[in-house]
């Protein structure tokens, strides 16, 4: 089958290529990405020689349903498992149009040319998939105790998880109304390698290793359920392979953490593994709230777990370790970030969709 993947030269969706490509020789993967900021083609570099014939890059807008109909026609695409997003928070809270824009009138138009390629007089092909990644943001904010499970009340608070929340419910509609195949996956926080560094985890290292003041948000004891990336990659391979038509799964590490709690572990790591005694707590500045900052979130994933036998195989030490090493030995990956250079990469190497 061929499968269209959007928001592939992000974060997760660049992982999720790497491990779905490995772990499926009969598909081929057609990533598609409009290098936003957050895009960077550097993060597919790594392919191994044998699978990049089953890989094919092109660049475009997901909110253009015109592109995504030459990519359909083109390809024949048989699935669609979408990434593509504004995904900062903060960013959402400067400038909510484009979160808007991408993450709801971009899944539309992915879901109208699905519905157009896939339907049949009225029938569905049931091997035809539309994977929809969301986020735990949706549920908003959890007091002291309690999880969220997938019948928890929508109740995003920020413009990003509000767009987020507002494309779940467009996908459903797709499937109650006109008979999509979809699914739909709310995961927790990820970290892992080639997660752009206005993230938490990565920013903390990056200014860190840079001796700079590490701005936390108000009391720095809000709390996130961290799930290392390739353990994402994991459950939405599930899914999309096994899971449901129509159903929501959940998706989190059962492994909660402070924001203050990363952060003095990272420069524990970043301490041992540099011997630089500078990187120190003497680095965390407080700074004003974000509005509207979530307390805690925490996935109940009992149904991805009971009903299709997932679990996550890495333990938190072990994945943070292996993310700040990450970052560590791939320095060249983080200028070229941060000095925005991988656009122009881009600009030698690849073609408009
Ligand atoms: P990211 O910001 O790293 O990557 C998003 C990608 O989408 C970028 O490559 C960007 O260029 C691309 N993109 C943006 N607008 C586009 C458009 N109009 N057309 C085509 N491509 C476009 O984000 P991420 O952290 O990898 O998150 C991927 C998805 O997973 C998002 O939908 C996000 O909501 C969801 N999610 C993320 C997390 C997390 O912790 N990072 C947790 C749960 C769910």
């Amino acid at each position: 089958m061929n499968i269209l993947v959007t928001g592939v030269a992000g974060f997760i969706g660049s992982n999720f290529v790497y491990y779905y490509l490995k772990k499926h020789p009969e598909d081929s993967l057609i990533g598609f990405d409009a290098l936003t900021y957050a895009g960077n083609l550097d993060n597919l570099t790594n392919i191994p020689e044998g699978e990049k014939k089953r890989f094919h890059f092109l660049k475009g807008d997901i909110t253009d349903p015109e592109q995504i109909r030459v990519v359909f026609n083109r390809w024949n695409i048989g699935g669609v498992i979408n990434f593509a997003a504004e995904s900062h928070v903060d960013r959402s809270i400067h400038d909510p149009g484009i979160f808007l824009k991408t993450n709801i009138l971009g899944t539309h138009s992915l879901l109208e040319v699905a519905k157009e390629s896939w339907c049949n007089n009225g029938t569905w092909d049931k091997k035809n998939r539309f994977l929809q990644v969301s986020t735990d943001e949706v549920y908003g904010s959890l007091g002291p105790s309690g999880f969220f499970s997938e019948q928890t009340p929508l109740d995003p608070h920020s413009p990003y998880s509000a767009s987020k929340a507002g494309s779940d419910l467009i996908v459903k509609a797709y499937h109650d109304t006109f008979g999509l195949p979809i699914l739909i996956t709310r995961c927790s926080n990820n970290y892992g390698p080639y997660q752009f560094p206005e993230k938490l985890i990565p920013l903390i290292i990056y200014r860190a290793l840079n001796n700079q003041s590490l701005p936390i948000y108000g009391d720095g004891r809000q709390i996130r359920d961290w799930l290392y990336v390739i353990d994402h990659c994991s459950a939405i391979d599930l899914v999309f392979h096994k899971g449901e038509l129509g159903e929501i799964y959940n998706i989190g590490g059962s492994n909660e953490q402070e924001n203050i709690k990363i952060v003095q572990m990272i420069l524990s790591i970043l301490r041992d593994l540099t011997d630089d005694q500078n990187i120190n707590d003497n680095l965390i500045t407080y700074v004003r709230d974000r509005p509207g900052h979530d307390r805690r979130y925490a996935i109940d994933s009992s149904k991805l777990k009971l009903e299709l036998g997932w679990k996550p195989k890495t333990k938190f030490s072990d994945g943070i370790l292996h993310t700040v090493k990450w970052y560590l030995n791939n320095p060249e990956w983080v200028n070229n970030v941060i000095s925005g250079e991988y656009l122009s990469f881009y600009q030698n190497n690849y073609r408009e969709c």
